[in-house]
């Protein structure tokens, strides 16, 4: 884990302009790409030395743990969850989450629009797609997606805003360079059905390991811990 301002500088810096380069290979505009820092295991002295070197949208996926640093951080950021949320911990959500990248499940929808009705709040959500099929990953197979999309956008209280993947971990990104491209079909696919409640703007696929590759497909959100934090103690 980092410790040393300048190499968080230098870390943040590095992804920036490798994400831009990726962005202009591929004939994208490299603003249009969310940079999500991935702040599981980071803590708030860190993250508030990021922001101020321009890093705004964090993602955790503990609810505790965004809402201790949420409470500790009172600036100006984003937050995303984007790990497995348990449906027992979504009444800790508020209104301070902006995008919850991994609604995988109809349990987990329920419980997301029992809260939006008690709170008031309409949810932006990614559903999580298991492209790869790894039975160890969460998320809708690609078979299930549009009837579960339907399902969803039925609640009222949840906006499915695109789609979200975690490719398997290879030494070489260019092996799951399907995965990212399947996604991207996967969101023209949906967004040709044209449904109330949906939209196809997000596509968050892309981490350290492997973030160049899935912006070359399409990716216009990527979710990258280690390769600005340092590796999780
Ligand atoms: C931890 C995590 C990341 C970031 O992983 P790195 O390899 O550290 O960039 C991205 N997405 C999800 C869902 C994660 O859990």
């Amino acid at each position: 884990m980092i410790r040393d301002n300048a190499q968080l500088k230098e870390n943040l810096e590095s992804v920036k302009s490798r994400i831009r380069d990726a962005a202009l290979r591929s004939g994208r505009n490299p603003d249009d790409i969310l940079l999500v820092g991935v702040t599981k295991t980071v803590e708030p002295d860190i993250m508030m030395q990021a922001y101020d070197l321009g890093l705004a949208e964090f993602g955790e996926n503990r609810v505790q743990e965004f809402i201790r640093k949420a409470d500790i951080i009172n600036r100006e950021c984003h937050w995303h969850i984007i790990g497995r949320l348990q449906t027992n911990k979504v009444k800790y959500l508020d209104n301070r989450v902006s995008l919850i990248h991994s609604l995988d499940r109809m349990e987990l929808a329920l419980a997301l629009q029992a809260r939006g009705e008690k709170t008031g709040r309409v949810w932006d959500v990614l559903v999580q797609v298991n492209v790869s099929g790894e039975e160890t990953k969460a998320g809708v197979s690609p078979k299930d997606l549009k009837d579960f999309v339907s399902a969803v956008v039925k609640l009222g209280n949840i906006h499915v805003k695109g789609l979200m993947t975690i490719a398997p971990y290879t030494e070489d990104p260019e092996e799951v360079r399907w995965v990212f491209r399947e996604l991207s079909k996967l969101a023209v696919d949906m967004q040709r059905e044209k449904k109330e409640n949906m939209s196809m703007e997000f596509l968050s696929m892309g981490m350290s390991n492997d973030f160049e590759i899935a912006i070359e497909e399409g990716a216009n959100i990527v979710r990258i811990g280690s390769a600005i934090f340092g590796e999780r103690t």
